[in-house]
């Protein structure tokens, strides 16, 4: 294989394309900076459009022979690619610690576990697939989840090991071919990705990696008809462009995208435990899609849970991600700095208070306080719009009907969290017009269980059934059980 691997925080990754089950380079190069202290790391590979044309040529020859294998022979497949993330384990730490800023100890419990989940899992579920018949007087139903063709998988830069690993399980499990497109801003972990599918033996083509920008690689991969499907993650000025391009060529996409998620506390809250949790929503920076950024606080409650809430957030400690300490870490990039800054000086501008925060952080030029407004009008920017940065809002609200209307009131639906008696908590939940939504807790997931927002926050479910629902075709194989002989007669 072609090496010429960069060396980042100790460990070897390589820069280049993975096209056919071979490393491929390419001129240009970007520069790839780490957002905890402005280093370059090194250049990576821009797809054009001969990589491009060879990553999906690549696919479609070895679909034939990766569709043709039974869910049970692809399995040992997948336990090896499992296998070899997890031999890899602290290479995925350091790498996105270093390219994306995530947290050293998240990406060790958290999301390095959570990527061998990904892959094993599905790996396991697609074993169920072929085994539901539907069973009626008249016939048996042979419902198939069949191979849709070649996949493209396009990631963002807040969680690229975690939402590459979500989307390839499945993709691969249900017999697809793949080609994953990386975000610029940090495509370290999913190059890693690609040695690991070398090491576990998957044939070439099945998986493959073109490295690059969204508006030039990105652009040409969704643009091209031979797609079977599109799974994006990421903004919704991007979806509306690749649900554009995808759709001129009916090829279908799953859209997982922006949040402006709801905080809910209501009255009868434990006052205490809502604020300890409301402190977690500056995780990552606050770059997490299904983050509560949205604190709307019962009236009667507002002043003792700004107080609990503050005592947990002055404890917080913003710095380097690698420091074990460190709970809250770096902002991706400059242009996402200026416009954390921008959403904030337009919010004061426009008559909000800081209840704290309000400005960069000392620790570095990357670092912003973790922050929070309030005296908001309902339809003003910071609260229609997501901020991706460590920014929360806060409003109050005096009855139930308010609450809904304002908890309904912006074009996002993709998470919640209700703090509140468990009747009266669950009762608001069902009424909040979203994705999936946390009664007095946050950040409970499995992978059986359904993902994916409403309104602007997405199109289409990820997780267990659904997951396969998108990256397969399905089919109704109907046998009669009695013998059929036509007639025109027949209803
Ligand atoms: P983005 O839309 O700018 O980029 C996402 C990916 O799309 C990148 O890989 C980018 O290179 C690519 N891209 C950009 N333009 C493209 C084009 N024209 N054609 C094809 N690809 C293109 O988003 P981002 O800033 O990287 O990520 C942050 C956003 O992602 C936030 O809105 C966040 O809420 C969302 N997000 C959603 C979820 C979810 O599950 N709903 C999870 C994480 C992040």
């Amino acid at each position: 294989m072609l090496t010429e691997n960069l060396t980042v925080a100790g460990h070897s990754v390589s820069p280049l394309h993975y096209i056919n089950g071979q490393r491929v380079a390419s001129s240009p190069r970007f520069d790839l900076h780490s957002p905890i202290d402005q280093s370059l790391l090194g250049q990576v590979c821009e797809g054009g459009a001969e990589q491009v044309q060879a990553a999906i040529a690549a696919a479609q020859n070895a679909f034939p022979a990766w569709s043709a294998l039974t869910a049970v022979e692809r399995k040992p497949y997948l336990d090896r690619f499992t296998f070899e993330i997890g031999q890899r384990a602290e290479a995925f730490c350091q790498l996105e610690s270093t390219d994306a800023g995530v947290l050293l100890s998240r990406m060790a419990h958290g999301v390095v576990p959570r990527a061998m989940l990904n892959i094993s899992w599905f790996a396991e579920h697609a074993l169920t697939l072929q085994d539901r018949p539907i069973e009626t007087e008249q016939a048996t139903h042979l419902v198939r989840h069949d191979p849709a063709g070649v996949v493209v998988i396009i990631t963002p830069w807040n969680a690229p090991l975690m939402l590459a690993t979500w989307k390839l399980g499945p993709a691969l499990a249900a017999g697809n071919t793949v080609i994953v497109k990386p975000p610029e801003w940090a495509p370290l972990t999913s190059s890693l990705l690609a040695d690991c599918a070398h090491a576990a033996g998957l044939p070439p083509g099945v998986f493959n990696i073109v490295q690059g920008s969204g508006a030039n690689t990105g652009a040409k991969l969704v643009s091209d008809p031979r797609l079977a499907r599109v799974s994006f993650t990421g903004s919704v000025p991007t979806a509306k462009w690749i649900a554009q391009a995808a759709g001129a060529n009916l090829v279908p996409c799953s859209l997982e995208l922006g949040g402006k998620s709801p905080f809910i506390v209501l009255q009868d809250a434990d006052i205490d435990n809502a604020a300890a949790t409301g402190a977690l929503m500056y995780r990552n920076a606050g770059q997490v899609c299904l983050a509560g950024t949205r604190f709307l606080v019962h009236s009667q409650v507002r002043d003792a849970f700004v107080a609990a809430m503050r005592g947990y957030v002055d404890k917080l400690k913003v710095g380097d991600p690698r420091d074990a300490a460190t709970e809250v870490g770096p902002i991706i990039h400059p242009r996402q700095v200026e416009r954390v800054q921008g959403f904030v000086e337009c919010a004061l501008a426009d008559g909000a208070e800081l209840l704290w925060g309000g400005a960069p952080h000392p620790f570095g030029a990357q670092y912003y306080q973790p922050t929070m407004l309030t005296n908001l009008r309902q339809d003003s920017e910071i609260v229609q719009n997501e901020v991706f940065g460590p920014v929360l809002t806060l409003q109050t609200f005096d009855s139930d009907e308010e609450l809904v209307a304002m908890a309904n009131g912006t074009d996002y639906g993709l998470g919640g969290v209700c703090y509140g008696e468990v009747a009266h908590a669950t009762a608001i939940a069902q009424q909040v017009r979203t994705g999936f939504i946390w009664v007095n807790s946050f950040g409970i997931r499995d992978l059986a269980a359904p993902f994916g927002g409403i309104k602007r926050s997405g199109v289409g479910r990820e997780g267990g059934d659904w997951s396969f629902e998108f990256f397969c075709d399905i089919k109704d194989v109907v046998v009669p059980k009695k013998p059929f002989r036509a007639s025109f007669s027949q209803r």
